[in-house]
């Protein structure tokens, strides 16, 4: 069977569609970059916004068309989010046989190919590619769902409560991946900083680290996003582990506590300031990286300017700005003094230019230092060489000509310059 997969949305659902991919292929099944070679098309969607939900829709239509294009369209199976909070309207779209809720996406590959699941097993990907092939890093799901409830959040409707997969199993997989030929992996869930509390253990994703970095050779381990409330100062103390990569993506959504208490985040400006504090004191060069909501119902004139002072005096590598979008089924949908679009894009814009300028400042310390960069693709060619393009441990993109291509390496790369056009620096790799 030929199978073409796509995504929307977040790392989580890019480490799903890895996984379907490698459960495909260890089955035997070939995974295609085109959908009109396939006889089976595999969709994980999104729902966190309404433009979300509207790529998600043009994606199912855009494959159906493709896939049309040879003798017979091919099956569209979606999942993800959207399938979680709207099967019907999916299963409407053209080409859709299946919709396949988050619960039983796990059970997705068996349930297509009728074929158990066996242990992840390397050796049939290590036949059909070469080991680094597109394989520089990997995002490993290691939990599920989310007990918390953010009034704006529809992620914890459609993923519902938390769990997390067993630790023996996690290690097995990241394993086969370090022998794949990844140098780094992800650790990616929905509320990550949960891991392991529905297994009894207060710790549990610092169990999981610590198990990982002791017995797993692996170059680079990075965490994807972090629940501020989960992380106590101890935890940084892994990162005495310099395989640990010191970046830190901590989504604090409003700087203002009075929004805070209605969005039911679990922080304040004290605590959170408090958390990044301990974080730079113990985490050398750590990149602290966030996500803010802009004009969240009830957000003032006042509110928004105490939150982005205080974003701004936290001097942050870097800030994801969303603007507030209505979800169906939240608190937050039904709250009064919903924000009008006009004045979100004027309090987005504002964060956004506070966001670049911390970005300059940040990368601009490292001009004139050595990093170990982890090249992950070619981006082009002149007659100078191959334009490689990777990632520092803090995730800065860097950007180097070299006589050859250095894709799924780590060197040493001298930082020149940071290009606030391109957003990437400017380096120089340091290769005998
Ligand atoms: S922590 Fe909050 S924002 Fe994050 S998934 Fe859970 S409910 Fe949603």
């Amino acid at each position: 069977m030929k199978v073409h997969l796509q995504m929307v949305g977040c790392r989580l659902n890019q480490s799903e569609i890895d996984q379907m991919k490698r459960q495909f292929q260890s089955q035997g099944h070939e995974v295609v970059e085109d959908p009109a070679q396939a006889d089976e098309i595999i969709v994980n969607t999104c729902a966190v916004t309404h433009e979300a939900v509207r790529s998600s829709r043009n994606l199912v239509r855009r494959l159906h068309r493709a896939s049309s294009r040879a003798n017979s369209a091919a099956a569209i199976t979606a999942t993800g989010c959207y399938a979680q909070l709207a099967p019907d309207a999916l299963a409407a779209l053209p080409g859709v046989r299946a919709v396949i809720d988050n619960q039983r996406k796990d059970q997705l590959v068996p349930l297509i190919t009728g074929e158990p699941l066996a242990p992840f097993d390397a050796e049939p990907l290590e036949r059909d590619q070469p080991a680094w092939m597109g394989r520089t890093r990997a995002f490993v799901k290691v939990q599920d769902g989310c007990d918390n409830a953010c009034t704006f959040c529809v992620t914890t409707v459609a993923r519902g409560p938390g769990r997390s997969r067993p630790a023996a199993e996690i290690l097995a997989e990241v394993q086969a991946l370090g022998a794949l030929g990844y140098q780094e992996i992800v650790l990616t869930g929905v509320h990550l900083g949960s891991y392991g509390h529905d297994l009894g253990a207060a710790d549990g994703l610092s169990d999981l680290v610590r198990a990982l970095l002791a017995e797993i050779a692996i170059p680079r381990i990075r965490l994807s996003s972090l629940e501020p409330w989960d992380l106590s100062p101890e935890f940084f103390d892994l990162w005495q582990d310099s395989r640990l990569c010191p970046h830190l993506h901590l989504p604090l959504q409003s700087g203002c506590d009075a929004t805070l208490r209605r969005m039911a985040r679990r922080t304040t400006q004290a605590q959170f300031r408090a958390l990044v504090e301990a974080a730079q004191a113990r985490i050398p060069n750590v990149a602290i990286t966030t996500d803010v909501i802009v004009g969240f119902p009830g957000e003032t004139d006042a509110e928004f300017a105490t939150s982005a002072a205080f974003i701004e005096a936290l001097d942050l590598a870097k800030l994801h700005v969303f603007r507030y979008s209505v979800r169906p089924g939240t608190p937050a949908a039904r709250m009064r003094g919903q924000v009008s679009e006009e004045v979100k894009r004027a309090r987005s814009a504002q964060l956004i230019a506070c966001s670049d300028a911390g970005e300059q400042r940040w990368a601009g310390r490292f001009v004139g230092a050595t990093l170990p960069v982890l090249w992950e693709q070619v981006a082009g060619a002149t007659t100078d060489g191959f334009v490689n393009v990777g990632y520092t441990p803090q995730y800065m993109r860097v950007m180097a000509l070299h006589p050859r291509p250095l894709t799924n390496l780590i060197t040493p790369a001298r930082l020149d310059a940071y290009d606030p056009q391109k957003r990437h620096i400017q380096a120089l790799p340091v290769i005998d």
